[in-house]
């Protein structure tokens, strides 16, 4: 098995499967190799189990070809390439219309969704349940859904509309709960389940399915 060997100060042996599903092994500085390999044979199991559920999770590249699939508020619509098309990129309802291009055509597509269905929402929700938020960016990051400053500008991942619009919520009213608490509290989350009762679904659905919104 092939693995990645980093030793340092440390006292106890450590296996980690990182994204690229690799074997990372942090080692004491002194620890024999047969040592080492000794413990990575114990955790065959665990290696392999772990290392399969990344490696399914590496879905392929996406390559804007004619019906190739992408999301849009949780559902997935095929592709179509034609040259002929007016716009860039349009939706009907079933299909993308491609004229060409790809990657940036379909971030500001989302990004333009975003503003028109679920920048409203946020209002809506802010209004209704009386939340004061300052500016509100838009951005692509990888790694955050959203996020909310000490002085309550709200940062949202525009990705999300191709999440099921409950989850959009979701994230939506998690970022406005923050303008009252700061924190992950016990208070912060009462807040969130008393405006949105089965929050705990599409918190679930964000952590399980959260990678496939990033996949342009
Ligand atoms: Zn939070």
């Amino acid at each position: 098995m092939n693995y990645q060997l980093i030793r340092s100060k440390r006292k106890t042996l450590s296996l980690q499967i990182n994204n690229n599903a690799e074997l990372v092994v942090r080692a004491p500085n002194r620890l024999s190799v047969e040592k080492i390999e000794q413990f990575i044979d114990k955790k065959h199991d665990w290696i392999n189990k772990k290392s399969e559920s990344i490696q399914s999770k590496k879905i392929q590249k996406t390559s804007y070809i004619e019906g190739e699939k992408f999301l849009y508020l949780g559902n997935r619509y095929p592709l179509n390439i034609n040259s002929k098309n007016p716009k860039k990129l349009a939706f009907n309802g079933n299909t993308f219309s491609l004229h060409s291009g790809g990657k940036e055509e379909f971030l500001a597509w989302y990004k333009a969704a975003f503003k028109k269905i679920a920048l409203p929402r946020l209002e809506y929700y802010a209004k209704n349940h009386k939340f004061n938020y300052n500016q509100v960016r838009l951005k692509s990051q990888k790694t955050l859904w959203g996020s909310c400053s000490g002085s309550n500008n709200i940062n949202l991942n525009y990705l999300l509309i191709c999440a099921p619009i409950a989850v959009v919520d979701y994230v939506i009213v998690h970022e406005l709960c923050h303008t009252v608490h700061k924190n992950h509290s016990k208070d912060f989350w009462s807040l969130v389940e008393k405006i949105l009762p089965n929050y705990k679904t599409n918190k679930s659905w964000l952590k399980d399915n959260g990678y496939k919104l990033h996949n342009l």
